[in-house]
């Protein structure tokens, strides 16, 4: 499973995290997460159980922040939503964009131990 890795080296990040600030445990963390990274929110959660076990990390709270994807229109200078794929028209002149500017997040964005 994709988000078992993905899970295992935030879990990892956050637990050097608290190492290095001598914290014994953590209690919650915050994943950004973007809906073109192909990460199911779901299926992270359970990774979160299995990698977490027996961890200072153990019975934290997860949360999971989605992160909507966002093409740029050079032409228009402006950002806009997008959903999937991999082809994203401008909705306001209708040319093609390759930039997309976020969607692809996997980050842990926040972290709080003691
Ligand atoms: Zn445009």
């Amino acid at each position: 499973m994709h988000e078992l890795g993905i899970m295992e080296s935030a879990v990892d990040a956050a637990l050097r995290e608290a190492r290095a600030h001598q914290a014994s445990r953590i209690h919650r963390m915050v994943l950004r997460i973007g809906t073109l990274s192909g990460v199911e929110p779901d299926s992270l959660r359970f990774a979160f159980d299995v990698v977490t076990e027996g961890t200072a990390a153990a019975g934290a709270q997860l949360e999971v922040e989605s992160v909507p994807a966002r093409a740029w229109c050079a032409a228009c200078a402006q950002e806009f939503g997008v959903e999937s794929g991999f082809i994203y028209v401008c909705p306001h002149c209708g040319r093609l964009s390759g930039e997309v500017r976020q969607g692809h997040e996997m980050e842990l964005s926040r972290l709080e131990m003691s």
